[in-house]
């Protein structure tokens, strides 16, 4: 990459070299806060000033409004917590050693966090976590056990198991404020405030059940594809019309009879018959009565007028999307009391305030929930960055951006060099509107848990650049798709055999094994090491 002069760095150079010796308090806010919110398959489809029809999300989009948007953001390998160690890592999978959810974190490695803590700040993070090895690099860390409860979570703060009472999104969000509270105010902050929400099984909090239970949604115009010259796509278990009766529709036995889901695959606890009433039993007494009063005109109707066929398809859609979008609500709703606490305590100027989610997610689109394929709904991810004291709001940005790039960015924001082994490029440039014409322009993408684990997505491997898209399907297949997303933005017409776009297919074949040899991605490099 070309260098690229920063005033800021200038700036910040200049006042080092008049103030020899040591840094003093007042000096460290030079360098900015952090505050990093991720939450868990959390849609750009689901987000109002992405241009959502579903939901309104207004304190995600005072972030949008006062930064920068993306339009083209995307991760590496499109799953929890292979995500979770690019951001940490600024490494692809196949260099962070973790390529699927099976996968330990080696905690030992590398992380900005830990960076960061040795240029002076204060690091802490606070709910998801989900990457099976402790956090390391943090000067305080609190997280939820594995994927963590919508209600009532058990949490490990610092190493001690606790039990918490109350609903996840809000407990996880007093749990951030009280970290901003209890801050060392002589060293900036740097603040990983990840929600488990909008993760199944979707459960929204109790004063928004009134609301969202009778809300309808427009239908996606892929609701019912047929997956035509599409064999991965075809295979999968992550349909609709496939997500179980009980734990996903939150019904009961008498309401339904035989469980027919397959609901992917996966943990044994989750797709057993009665997955649901152990969760509901988990409730506290008067949750549960709230709860119950919302859903059991639900059940009732269900029983009373069971649908059947494309209905039943229909039914489950509205469902899934009363409870997913029920769930953002909390997280929009939390998300502001963080941003307020910024504006009363003088802080939003100079903290740089991160909205994204670990990936994105199917809501309908191809008939499908879940994530893992390269099409675009779960390639990309929402990404807005507001930073007032440096980077102008009201910014719509489509440079191809990664969740590689995070820990180059926030390094280069407190002043440490990116170190040789860190993949991605700091945003910094293009946030401050001096980017240069040689930002990347493709990226490489790379997916790996399958035949193991949740909802049979073939391995699969491949391209994006500003208007095409090839992908190769591997494992047990062998089979190519090309899109050109500026006609066929759906991703339903697979042009890999059509001579008309022979060229393009061989240009991004060509781009796709730059890029192999750009990112050092091993020969055999096909998840099975990981096994
Ligand atoms: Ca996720």
């Amino acid at each position: 990459m070309k260098k690229i002069f920063h005033l800021g760095l200038f700036l910040s150079l200049l006042l080092n070299a008049c103030t020899p010796a040591e840094q003093t308090a007042e000096q460290a806010p030079s360098q900015p806060n952090i505050l990093f919110i991720m939450t868990d398959d959390h849609a750009r489809q689901a987000i109002s000033s992405y241009g959502s029809q579903l939901i309104e999300t207004p304190h995600i989009d005072r972030i949008v409004k006062e930064g920068v948007r993306f339009t083209n953001s995307f991760v590496t390998n499109s799953i929890c917590a292979p995500s979770r160690a690019v951001l940490l890592t600024g490494k692809y999978s196949h260099f962070n050693g973790l390529r699927d959810n099976r996968d330990e974190f080696d905690s030992g490695q590398q992380t900005f966090p830990k960076l960061l803590q040795q240029a002076g700040y204060s690091t802490a993070v606070v709910g998801k976590w989900h990457l099976k090895t402790h956090p390391t690099g943090f000067d305080y860390w609190d997280v939820l056990v594995g994927q963590g409860n919508y209600y009532n979570p058990t949490m490990v703060r610092m190493g001690d198991t606790l039990g918490h009472t109350g609903y996840t999104t809000e407990i996880i969000t007093d749990l951030a404020l009280d970290v901003l509270e209890k801050r060392d105010t002589t060293k900036p902050f740097c603040l990983l405030y990840h929600h488990k929400a909008p993760h199944r099984n979707w459960m929204p909090n109790l004063k928004d059940l009134p609301t969202v239970l009778k809300k309808e949604y427009p239908l996606p115009a892929t609701l019912f594809d047929t997956y035509e010259g599409r064999q991965a796509a075809k295979e999968q278990d992550m349909r609709i019309e496939d997500m179980f009766m009980s734990s996903d529709m939150k019904l009961l036995p008498e309401d339904y009879g035989e469980e027919t889901g397959t609901g992917g695959g996966g943990a044994a606890n989750f797709r057993a018959p009665g997955n649901w009433e152990r969760l509901r039993e988990q409730l506290t007494e008067e949750q549960r009565k709230i709860w119950d009063e919302n859903y059991d005109p639900i059940r009732k109707a269900f029983r009373e007028n069971p649908p059947t066929g494309k209905d039943l398809i229909i039914w489950k859609y509205q469902r899934y999307m009363q409870d997913y979008l029920g769930s953002v609500a909390s997280v929009d709703e939390n998300i502001g009391r963080v941003l307020a606490y910024l504006d009363e305590n003088g802080l939003a100027e100079n903290t740089i305030v991160v909205y994204t989610s670990d990936q994105g997610f199917y809501l309908g689109e191809h008939g499908w929930y879940d994530k893992r394929f390269m099409y675009e709904e779960s390639f990309s991810m929402p990404l807005a960055i507001r930073y007032p004291a440096a980077v102008k709001g009201e910014q719509v940005n489509d440079e191809l951006v990664m969740n590689l790039d995070f820990a180059p960015t926030f390094l280069d924001y407190a002043g440490v060099e990116k170190p040789q082994d860190m993949q991605g490029e700091s945003l910094r440039p293009i946030l401050e509107g001096v980017a240069g014409t040689d930002w990347r322009k493709s990226v490489y993408y790379h997916y790996y848990e399958y035949p193991h684990g949740w909802h049979s997505v073939k391995r699969h491997e491949g391209v994006r650049d500003a208007r095409y898209k090839l992908i190769h399907f591997y494992h047990d297949i062998d089979n190519w798709e090309l899109y050109d997303l500026a006609t066929d933005s759906l991703e339903v017409n697979n042009l890999a055999d059509d001579p008309a776009h022979a060229a393009t297919r061989t240009r991004l074949e060509k781009e796709l094994d730059r890029l192999r040899g750009y990112y050092k991605v091993p020969e055999n490099n096909t998840g099975d090491m990981s096994n």
